[in-house]
């Protein structure tokens, strides 16, 4: 089923376009957007542009000059009307008696107009309700005016507006305005002939600029994805190259982070399965061994013997337990059950099954219980893998001490520190950030060391990462000794009275 769906994949991987064609497309499809815009502006559209502003022109100069036919600055709004637009202006009374008069084009139809004809132009507008708009055509070759669409490159399209203004003495004039439109047909041939010119360097420069580009942006990913098939196989020291972009160099560091760890994880993996196929295979020895020493030779059968066979046993139970929990808190399985505990009163009572170690003292310093939120199981966890590495590495004092040591915070509330201290070997200062890496040992040829797998701490710092507000560290001098430590939000704290010396021994 698995190759069914990888095969899927890969088809469908197969029908995406690649990076290169999908930006050289985007590109190529941007460019020919702004080229049809430029032909559909300049060439299509220009003509009715060019209308709607003449028109919208002459309309905002009626209404010009219809707000201040009673003012001063008549003839100043005249002026500027007349120059800046391009509009001839005639302003005359209802009998047709010319009053202003600026001529500006050549083919002007309101200066042609006799009197009566304006006269008659007052009425016409008036019994059209005011205003009156009338279109003609003025065809140059023939030099005559007639009315009509016809479609010839010599005509030019009259437009006269005519409006009754009123004046404040209670009478009226008739303000006509006579603007022209010009045929665009030879400016539109012009720029048909540099559009062309303009779209054929266009295109031939969007697309060498568009391959250059797409090459560009998707070569470094091509590479990283060639290293990342490199390192599907399982070849971590390749290397991701940062192309120039940052966001592909963030990608190519984070990549060959990964690759790093990977490798690491790879390596200690490794090394666990030879660990742990040795460390199985000498207690398995052991009891083997013994048990068939038991069973063939008579009086062997002594409970030294069978001592023996169960320290192996449980030696083989811690290995197989230390690996099933680590796998267990790494995948989730063991989810955090937080409630508030009696810190003090757990560790006293992991410290109880310590007392038939009578080789070794385990002195405890707390002076008060102390409550923390936690999960009870996972914290014991945490005291017992740091209490029995310190006493793996006991010095020749034979003594592990712990403190419970309370401290205040900012905000007023209190701190617990738990410190486990053995006087042993110690451990490198470069050496004390790997220890918490997954099996990790410091030394391997160590005869101590060769009971443990290297998970102890790791699982100390995946449980002690599940606690809300949690820190752990370790100081270690070597030849002097550790003294690994946790820190917790203390809940709260019971002061005992009747007890005058907490401290005592295991
Ligand atoms: P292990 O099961 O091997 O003890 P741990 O994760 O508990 O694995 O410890 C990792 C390594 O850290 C150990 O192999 C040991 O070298 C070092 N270490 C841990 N605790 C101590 C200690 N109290 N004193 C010296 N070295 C220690």
């Amino acid at each position: 089923m698995k190759w069914i769906k990888r095969l899927g994949q890969k088809q469908k991987g197969k029908e995406r376009v690649s990076i290169f064609w999908k930006i050289f497309a985007i590109f190529v499809a941007f460019i020919a957007v702004v080229l049809s815009l430029l032909w559909v502006f300049q060439i299509g559209l220009l003509n009715t542009f060019y209308r709607s502003i003449k028109i919208s022109d002459i309309e905002n100069a009626l209404k010009d000059i219809s707000d201040h036919i009673d003012s001063d600055d008549l003839g100043s709004v005249l002026r500027s009307v007349a120059n800046d637009k391009q509009i001839c202006v005639t302003i005359c009374a209802p009998d047709g008696s010319i009053l202003y008069a600026i001529d500006v084009l050549p083919n002007c139809v309101i200066h042609e107009m006799s009197s009566y004809r304006l006269a008659r132009a007052y009425e016409l507008t008036k019994q059209n309700g005011g205003t009156l708009v009338e279109r003609t055509m003025f065809n140059e070759r023939k030099n005559q005016f007639f009315l009509g669409e016809e479609d010839d490159p010599n005509q030019i399209e009259s437009l006269v507006y005519a409006k009754a203004a009123p004046l404040q003495n209670g009478g009226e004039v008739l303000v006509l305005l006579n603007t022209s439109i010009s045929p665009v047909v030879s400016t539109v041939q012009t720029l048909k002939v540099q559009l062309l010119w303009i779209t054929v360097i266009m295109v031939v420069l969007a697309v060498i600029m568009a391959l250059l580009l797409a090459k560009n942006l998707s070569s470094p990913i091509v590479h990283i994805n060639q290293s990342a098939k490199v390192l599907a196989q399982g070849k971590y020291d390749v290397e991701f190259k940062a192309g120039g972009y940052r966001e592909i160099a963030e990608l190519a560091d984070t990549l060959n982070y990964a690759a790093r760890e990977l490798s690491k994880v790879e390596a200690l993996q490794r090394e666990l399965i030879a660990n742990i196929s040795h460390d199985l295979r000498t207690p398995l020895t052991m009891i083997t061994g013994y048990a068939e020493v038991m069973r063939d030779i008579p009086n062997e059968n002594t409970p030294e013997n069978v001592q023996i066979i169960i320290d192996e046993a449980k030696r083989l139970t811690t290995l197989v337990n230390d690996v099933l929990d680590i796998s267990k808190l790494q995948s989730g399985t063991l989810p955090f059950n937080g409630e508030i505990l009696n810190l003090t009163a757990q560790i006293r009572e992991i410290l109880t099954r310590y007392t038939k170690l009578t080789e070794y003292t385990i002195v405890f310093h707390g002076q008060e219980d102390v409550y923390v939120y936690g999960d009870a199981l996972k914290l014991s966890q945490v005291v017992y893998n740091l209490i029995n590495n310190a006493l793996t590495y006991i010095g020749e004092d034979k003594t592990v001490t712990i403190k419970q040591i309370l401290t205040a915070r900012e905000d007023g509330r209190q701190r617990v520190r738990i410190e486990v201290t053995d006087t042993g070997e110690g451990i490198e200062q470069s050496k004390l950030n790997d220890i918490w890496d997954r099996y990790y040992k410091v030394d391997k040829n160590h005869k101590r060391a060769a009971v443990g797998t290297g998970l102890g701490l790791n699982i100390v710092k995946t449980i002690l990462d599940m606690h809300p507000g949690a820190s752990y560290g370790v100081k270690s001098q070597v030849g002097h000794g550790s003294t690994f430590w946790f820190e917790l939000n203390a809940d709260h704290v019971a002061h005992m009275p009747c007890i005058e010396d907490n401290s005592g021994e295991a």
